[in-house]
């Protein structure tokens, strides 16, 4: 059979344990007898970046601006147990921030459905995407206990030394408080990837915040998107017959329950690391989320949402047969081979991706998958449960039924 050909590389992310496993089975089985494949190599496992000092994940993010599409594999975050486990020189920033910050991007996650998985909210029949803002507010928030009465003051100034002060609380008892701040320029960045990947996925967009009460933070949050969509984006959205909808997060939240999903909702970063956990809960397993990095300028970076699976790698590594459902990063390879289909406009590597999903979906119908998912079909569905590889052998016999 004729190999698809490619004319740009993808950037290559390998990563670490469990999903560094199913990485090279998902290109052997999955990638490589049907497409000829051309990346650039980046190996982001921890023992490499330990060698090159972290240098290997700085000189991805710039292959990754400078060639536009990324494929990612899971990556382990060091902590203090991690240094001691792979005796590493210091405890290295996660990659996936490293690259996100690089890149300025916003991350979109969105779960893979299939007929005999029913989400736990009956009436979500498409995906639901969430955005979240990852910069600032309380993950970047300084903030103090007070053990006795007193005055908390905000305190402002500027670099020509011009004071702004307001009192927060004259505490007569004691109490908390904490500081938070964001910047225009990444409220800007996140606004603009949100539009660019409503577009790209022909998704309608929503936003919420809660500006009734945060009346200049949050405030700033919605207006500029506003701004941004009128300005650069509400044309394209009306051409492309998709709406951009802001609402408070109150309403948004009722809505999106009572929704039929299809669409992105962009959130501020608290509610989305907490949204995107119930959403993801609600559509079935972590397993079957995606997940992909947008900038602002359009470079897309792919991966699964889940981690490294290290439960399932320790069992591995002692040569007992694991059930590691390969599906997130299975369709990240897919995203990334079908965008720089699009980019460099070759029809064969976005018609080969859209059959190696349709292969997945199969396979799943067929009852055959990996021993996650089993206890989520529904009741009367005959299943199969497989190894890793097997699954992944059964993907590929229907793969070839579709090419
Ligand atoms: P995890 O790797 O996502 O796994 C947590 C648990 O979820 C697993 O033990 C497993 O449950 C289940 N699970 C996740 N993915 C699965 C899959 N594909 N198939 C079947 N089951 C799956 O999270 P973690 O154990 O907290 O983190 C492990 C490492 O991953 C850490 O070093 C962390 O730093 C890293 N991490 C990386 C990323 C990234 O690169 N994007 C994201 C998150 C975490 P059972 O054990 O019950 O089967
Ligand atoms: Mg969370």
């Amino acid at each position: 059979m004729r190999k698809v050909k490619m004319v740009t590389p993808l950037v290559e992310m390998d990563g670490d344990e469990m999903t560094r496993i199913l990485w090279k089975m998902i290109k052997d089985e999955l990638i490589i007898p049907f497409v000829d494949l051309k990346t650039e190599y980046y190996d982001l496992g921890l023992k490499k970046r330990d060698e090159t000092n972290d240098q290997i994940t700085i000189d991805s993010a710039i292959a990754t601006k400078k060639y536009g599409v990324a494929v990612k594999c899971a990556t382990i975050t060091p902590n203090k147990q991690r240094v001691e486990e792979y005796n590493l020189k210091e405890m290295w920033k996660s990659p996936n921030g490293t690259i996100r910050s690089m890149l300025d991007g916003t991350v979109f996650r969105a779960p893979i459905i299939i007929d005999t998985i029913k989400p736990v909210v009956k009436n979500w029949k498409k995906p639901i995407t969430i955005a979240r803002h990852a910069y600032g507010d309380v993950y970047k928030d300084t903030e103090f206990r007070i053990e006795k009465p007193g005055k908390a003051e905000l305190l402002y100034t500027s670099v020509d030394g011009k004071t702004q002060r307001q009192t927060i609380y004259d505490f007569e008892c004691a109490g908390v408080v904490q500081g938070l701040y964001n910047k225009d320029s990444s409220i800007e960045s996140f606004a603009h990837s949100c539009f660019k990947y409503a577009l790209d996925t022909k998704q309608d967009l929503w936003f919420s915040t809660k500006d009734t009460i945060s009346k200049k933070y949050d405030q700033t949050f919605k207006l500029k998107f506003q701004e941004i969509y009128d300005k650069y984006y509400k044309e394209k959205f009306e051409k492309a017959n998709i709406t951009y909808f802001y609402t408070l997060i109150d309403d948004a939240v009722a809505r999106v329950i009572r929704s039929e999903g299809g669409y992105i909702w962009a959130l501020k970063n608290y509610d989305g690391d907490v949204m995107s956990d119930m959403v993801s809960t609600a559509f079935g397993s972590l397993a079957m989320m995606t997940s992909v990095l947008v900038s602002p300028d359009g470079i897309y970076e792919y991966e699964a949402a889940h981690g490294t699976v290290t439960r399932h790698y320790y069992k591995y590594l002692k040569g007992e047969e694991t059930s590691t459902n390969p599906m997130a990063t299975i369709f990240a390879w897919t995203g990334a081979l079908k965008k720089r289909g699009e980019l460099d406009k070759i029809d064969d590597l976005v018609d080969f991706a859209n059959k190696l999903e349709k292969a997945c979906i199969n396979t799943l119908l067929e009852g055959k998958m990996t021993k996650d998912l089993v206890g989520l079909v529904e009741d009367g569905v005959k299943t199969i449960t497989l190894n890793s590889l097997d699954f992944i052998k059964a993907i590929r016999t229907n793969l070839e039924k579709l090419l």
